[in-house]
């Protein structure tokens, strides 16, 4: 892929929703998260070496990851969730990279929440656009779409990037700080200069 775009932004700033008027304009979205989560669905393939390292009673009784048991264990153990994460992301990157050469859209757009927090990710997109909201604002969507509390989400945002480091890694800004309405002029000014470079890129 000689020019892929990655998207990201804090829990709740809008990736989802921004992603899903990109791909509507031609734009072929690679959404880790979704990855993410098929590897480790039944017979996905990261299970095996799942039930390997932490036990088969952290696979549920369809072959799935038992999500909860396994939140519970990351979140009161670092080297477990360090554990996890190289069985992880080696196979999500590889995944939705191969997802991304098989793309046949305009171009690429890799859907990275903590793109920012990964070295290997800001070498592999060529430009990095960032979805950005107030913090207040991030919160009153997580809570409202979760079923959290305010604390809960806070514990969940402090494990991110702060907005200021989102933003100073961004090449471009989309601001879902409003309505979802005015989020359309802003994607349709960015997929005219994503196909531009991509057509430069291609040459
Ligand atoms: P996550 O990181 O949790 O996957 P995300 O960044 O993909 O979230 P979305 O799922 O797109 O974010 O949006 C979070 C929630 O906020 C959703 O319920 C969505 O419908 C809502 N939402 C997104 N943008 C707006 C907006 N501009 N105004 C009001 N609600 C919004």
């Amino acid at each position: 892929l000689n020019f892929a775009i990655g998207l990201t932004g804090g829990i709740g700033s809008g990736k989802s929703t921004v992603a899903d008027q990109f791909a509507a304009l031609g734009a072929s979205v690679v959404d880790t998260d979704q990855i993410a989560h098929s590897l480790t669905a039944p017979g996905g393939s990261a299970m095996p070496a799942i039930v390997a390292e932490f036990g088969a009673e952290f696979a549920d009784a369809g072959g799935a990851m038992d999500r909860a048991r396994m939140r519970q264990l990351v979140f009161s153990d670092a080297g477990a969730k360090a554990r996890l994460e190289a069985i992880l992301h080696p196979r999500i990157r590889d995944a939705a990279l191969a997802a991304g050469e098989a793309a046949n859209g305009s171009y690429v757009i890799f859907a990275v929440p903590l793109l920012v927090e990964s070295g290997t990710w800001r070498q592999r997109v060529s430009r990095i656009v960032t979805v950005d909201c107030p913090e207040e604002v991030q919160l009153a969507r997580v809570m409202a779409r979760n079923n959290l509390t305010k604390e809960q989400v806070l514990a969940i945002m402090a494990n991110q990037a702060s907005r200021q480091q989102r933003l100073e890694a961004a090449d471009d800004v989309i601001d879902n700080g409003g309505e979802v309405a005015a989020l359309a002029p802003q994607i349709a000014r960015l997929h005219e200069l994503y196909l531009a470079i991509s057509k430069r890129s291609a040459t």
